[in-house]
């Protein structure tokens, strides 16, 4: 077998030791090392945030609580609405101005996100793209005062999605102020403009859905890192808004069926006494939903148009945001989830159009998600989640509800695929719940704390919903393809959420595949969930920063990852470790009869077998038979490979030097084997090999990414065993998004590439620009 060596093995520690210097000499390099702290990267930990990731004893927050009162324009797809915003100063600092983020400006006619729209013509356009050229809906906010609690006019400011409003007087530390502002502005058509908030119109009974949200002036967030974020919404980074209790009143007409966030404060009003008598039911529930309003009754219910109109009153305590859905066409159902001697209600609205694939799966999925991502954070703490069917596909997430895509064929069939998908996004959006709803990131800068914890959270979830569920992103091995792609389209995990290349990739897939790789390989399930839930409970109900989380994580858990966020959150690199060699080595007992056979192997065996190809491709005549008559007695009695009482001797000596120990280990039969490994991606990871033997069992052995602490590009490593190995496979599991799996087997075992030969002259390969342009296109439509 190739590579095998016999190695006259003095068993000395002194070789380590200068081995050891040697590597020393070597590791004085730049400080590119992967290993070195995070010193640069991260925040200096304060009163506020400490070094451990936890709040610090400091840690202060704002507070925006509302009173809303708006009315839902059927006729004319408008909202209008007043508001009484009490913002709550709990920083130490004296504010003059405050600022109010104006969400729907985005779709003002004049706003930044139009005028930076890139695009490109091409020889082919459909008529919706053209209709989206063409399209001139303005459905900015048209704020119509700003008074302040005595019914002045406070001065304000407009910057694009942003309002300033100057304060009559500064806003001292620990004291609050109350404004009112009135405003409305044109619902955009989610198929003709898209979006997160907006109706879905069905023609056939001239009915719309509406599922609304942003639509109401919010506060920004003002803390100690950023200042006031006020950074613009252009329609990529979401949102970053502060906790508050809501009294939310909603007027529609008094045929639609309304789902919000919070409680239900008037239901004996809105609701009938049969529907209440239902909802009651469904509270005790537990398995199986309960139907509100059952699909007859929807359809009975959207044919007419009422007249009249009905309030409904929300009111919801320590949320981040508030959000509802209004139609005549909803079917609605619910079941209990309970916590300890808390009932939650699990929800799903939906038009008969969602049947049957929505009556049976939603809010099973809803109840199945609080109940998995509960047992990994913490117990689901409002009092009910609401899934909504709206469009085709994608979903959005607000505190206790969302609105989520995907639905039946026309003729109420549908594919294996679009159910799982439905799960999925159900699941996904619902679990936004969690992060960022509860754990209140900071969505307008970072991504990935809100989609990458969540779609990691969503894969755990889906996968206790059916372990062959069909997952698009999650574990480490769907992650390959964008990690091994062109590097000048692909962004860190840390750059702003309005930057980024490839969003969903980027902070959705691979956050999730990295927290993957954290729980199922580099830190164990244990030290994993443990953290994680630690961090969740730190920061409930409060607003983390991304050193809050890698902080967290390593505090908990004792393990330091700096190297791991390093690479896979501050750097592009993809991870391609390679086998390049294995090489094997058995100890030379100096066994006399043994150590001549070798030679005599080395001499003339190998020398017959090199001949022996030259003689059979041509005979090679011999010319000349000599013999030195002086020496013929030495040719009868010395055979250099034959043992010699010197021999016996020498062996015997070097035996009496021997400790028992040193013998066992010299004639134990041991194969050694050196690997070496190099890391041709630069993302440094844990090696995993697993042995097959030539007795056909198999071992797995894991070492740590530490290995990689001084080279970060290539190392070795010895591997003794009993066994003969026969094969090596380097990440058995596909767990560490090794991107070319093809350098990862020794003996070298290459899978074949297949390509493909086509007829027709169209391109088909796609430049990383393209890709992106059409991941954008698609993101519009995707969840969000
Ligand atoms: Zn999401």
């Amino acid at each position: 077998m190739k590579n095998m060596k016999i190695l006259s093995m003095v068993v000395s520690s002194s070789i380590f030791l200068i081995m050891g210097s040697m590597v020393l000499n070597a590791q004085k390099n730049t400080n590119k090392n992967q290993f070195r702290q995070l010193y640069q990267e991260l925040a200096t930990p304060n009163n506020y945030r400490t070094a451990t990731g936890a709040p610090g004893h400091e840690y202060w927050q704002q507070q925006a609580d509302y009173d809303i009162r708006i009315e839902l324009d059927d006729d004319n797809q408008r909202i209008y609405g007043t508001e009484t915003i009490t913002y709550m100063n709990n920083s130490p600092d004296q504010l003059n101005y405050i600022w109010v983020q104006l969400d729907q400006n985005m779709r003002a006619k004049d706003s930044d996100s139009q005028k930076t729209r890139t695009g490109q013509l091409s020889n082919q356009m459909s008529f919706r793209g053209l209709k989206r050229l063409h399209d001139d809906f303005d459905g900015g906010f048209k704020i119509e005062t700003v008074k302040d609690r005595n019914g002045t006019d406070l001065h304000y400011t407009i910057v694009n999605t942003m309002m300033r409003v100057d304060l009559d007087r500064p806003l001292r530390s620990k004291s609050s102020y109350s404004f009112k502002i009135k405003w409305w502005y044109n619902i955009n058509d989610k198929a003709n403009q898209g979006g997160r908030s907006g109706y879905e119109y069905f023609e056939k009974d001239s009915n719309s859905v509406y599922t609304i949200a942003q639509f109401f002036p919010r506060m920004a967030v003002y803390n100690e890192v950023e200042g006031w974020q006020h950074k613009q919404f252009l329609g990529s980074g979401e949102f970053t808004v502060p906790f508050g209790n809501y009294m939310v009143r909603i007027t529609v007409p008094s045929d639609h069926v309304v789902g919000a966030t919070g409680v239900l404060q008037n239901g004996g009003r809105v609701l009938t006494s049969l529907q209440r008598t239902r909802l009651q039911k469904a509270k005790t529930s537990l398995s199986e939903t309960v139907l509100i309003v059952t699909e007859d009754e929807a359809k009975e219910n959207g044919k007419s148009r009422a007249m009249t109109k009905k309030t409904w009153i929300f009111k919801a305590d320590n949320v981040r945001d508030f959000a509802f859905c209004s139609s005549r066409k909803f079917i609605w159902d619910a079941m209990g989830v309970t916590f300890g001697n808390r009932t939650v209600l699990a929800m799903s609205y939906y038009p008969k159009e969602g049947n049957p694939l929505w009556g049976q799966y939603s809010t099973k999925a809803v109840a199945h998600t609080l109940r998995v991502y509960s047992k990994f954070t913490f117990d689901y703490p409002y009092p009910k989640a609401i899934s909504v069917l709206v469009g085709r596909g994608g979903g959005m997430e607000y505190p206790m509800i969302s609105f989520n895509g995907g639905r039946p064929e026309p003729d109420s069939t549908y594919s294996e695929d679009l159910k799982y998908s439905v799960i999925g996004v159900i699941i996904h959006e619902v679990g936004h719940n969690y992060f960022p709803m509860i754990v209140n990131s900071d969505e307008r800068q970072w991504t990935w704390m809100d989609e990458g914890l969540n779609t990691f959270m969503e894969y755990l979830a889906e996968q206790e919903w059916e372990r062959t569920f069909l997952e698009r992103e999650g574990p480490a091995y769907l992650v390959t393809d964008y990690m091994k792609g062109d590097k000048n389209f692909i962004s860190p995990i840390m750059t702003n959420s309005e930057s980024v290349f490839q969003l969903g990739n980027n902070a959705y897939a691979k956050t999730a595949a990295g927290l993957n790789i954290l729980r199922e390989t580099i830190m164990g399930r244990e030290l994993f969930d443990f953290a994680f839930k630690e961090y969740a409970r730190r920061w409930m109900f409060k607003h983390p920063m991304p050193a809050d989380f890698f902080r967290t994580m390593e505090d908990a858990s004792g393990i330091d990852l700096d190297w791991f966020w390093r690479g896979w959150f501050f750097g592009v690199d993809h991870v391609d470790l390679a086998i390049d060699d294995v090489k094997w080595y058995k100890i030379n007992t100096q066994e006399p009869e043994f150590d001549k056979s070798l030679q005599r192997e080395k001499r003339y065996s190998e020398k017959e077998r090199f001949i022996s190809n030259i003689r059979n491709k041509k005979a090679i005549p011999q010319t000349a038979v000599e013999k030195d008559e002086s020496l013929v007695d030495f040719y009868d009695t010395y055979h250099p490979f034959e043992v010699t009482d010197r021999d016996t001797k020498t062996y015997k000596k070097y035996l009496a030097s021997l400790s028992e120990e040193e013998k066992v280990l010299v004639n134990g039969g041991y194969n050694y084997y050196e690997i070496d490994f190099s890391n041709n991606g630069g993302m440094v990871m844990p090696i995993i090999l697993e042995f097959e033997y030539t007795d056909g069992s198999k071992e797995v052995k894991r070492i740590p990414a530490e290995i990689w602490r001084r080279r970060n590009d290539k190392v070795s490593k010895v591997f003794i065993t009993d066994k003969q190995i026969k094969q090596v496979v380097l990440d058995p599991f596909l767990e560490t998004a090794d991107v070319d799996v093809n350098n990862n087997f020794w003996p070298p075992r290459d899978k074949p590439n297949y390509f493909k030969v086509i007829k027709s002259r169209r391109r088909t390969f796609r430049n990383p620009m393209q890709q992106q342009k059409r991941e954008e296109k698609e993101k519009e439509k995707l969840k969000d």
